[in-house]
């Protein structure tokens, strides 16, 4: 019916089948922006796995862990648009323009990106671009590396008597520097700052948060290629932080307040932690 086809149009969802030269039709294609986690496998959502399983074409980064990248179908094209920090191999506009012109063949497109898509991901310009340019579009989350790395180390991000709120912010800065952040927000106790891309700026991140009141002893735990097999976790202090991060090459995530100090924590380690939080062991 044709007032059931507009409603579909407008609602940009479902299958449209679009006349093509000749007078063929073709099937519309579609990007889906999926999140795979922080690497093992085994984060993969449900929903992420049937993607990669039933996608054309998968558009992943360089760091895309090939465990991940093998349960693709094995008819999948894989472009590798390498993605790493000031090595761009293809130019963000460039990726967009991709997606558009996959989606344009008719194909099914997964842009498999790191964690979520949507957390420091650049997922959001992705999506913008293929909405611009009329091409349908979903995003799927996925475990981003904080929820992975505080699950792996046994550190809660929240935690009754430890931390009410937590905050996750970038460490990336933009002028080269140091980020551009709200110190003394970030300074406040009982709250857990989650630094992404701040292994190069940690030294400016731990001065700037001492500055604004932060104690010098507050826990930081650095957790290394978090899910991997290769995962490393270093359990450190604000003021010994620039010293710790130079043992770590990244990815690297900070998880800076007083619940990294239950990372791993046993015996009298547990005990203090315990102390501290005013919660009693049975
Ligand atoms: N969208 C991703 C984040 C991309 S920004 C997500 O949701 O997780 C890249 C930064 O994420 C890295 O510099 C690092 O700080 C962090 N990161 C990503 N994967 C990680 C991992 N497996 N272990 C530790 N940190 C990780």
């Amino acid at each position: 019916m044709a007032g059931e086809g507009r409603k579909n149009e407008r609602r940009g969802t479902g299958r449209k089948l679009v006349p093509l030269r000749g007078g063929g039709a073709v099937r519309q294609g579609v990007v889906h922006l999926v999140g795979a986690g922080p690497g093992d496998p085994e984060l993969l959502t449900v929903k992420a796995l049937r993607l990669l399983q039933s996608a054309d074409v998968i558009v992943h980064d360089r760091l895309a862990p090939p465990a991940i990248l093998a349960l693709a179908s094995p008819q999948a094209r894989l472009i590798d648009v390498g993605k790493r920090k000031s090595r761009h191999t293809l130019p963000q506009d460039d990726i967009n323009r991709l997606l558009i012109a996959l989606a344009q063949e008719g194909l099914t497109v997964v842009r498999l990106k790191g964690g979520d898509p949507f957390v420091f991901g650049r997922g959001g310009e992705e999506l913008l671009a293929c909405r611009a340019a009329g091409v349908e579009v979903h995003g799927v989350p996925g475990v981003t590396a904080a929820l992975a790395a505080a699950a792996g180390a046994g550190a809660p991000l929240t935690h009754r008597g430890l931390a009410q709120s937590v905050t996750f912010v970038t460490g990336h800065a933009a002028s080269g520097a140091e980020p551009d952040l709200d110190w003394p927000a970030l300074a406040r106790a009982n709250h857990t700052v989650v630094v992404y891309m701040g292994l190069s700026t940690a030294p400016a991140v731990a001065g700037r948060l001492i500055e604004a009141g932060r104690a010098g002893s507050t826990p930081v735990l650095l957790i290394e290629n978090a899910s991997r097999p290769d995962e490393r976790r270093v359990l450190t202090s604000l003021i010994e932080l620039p010293s710790a991060a130079q043992a770590l090459e990244g990815p690297v995530l900070l998880v800076i307040g007083e619940v990294a100090a239950l990372a791993d924590a046993q015996g009298a380690d547990l005990q203090a932690a315990a102390e501290a939080a005013a919660w009693r062991l049975a």
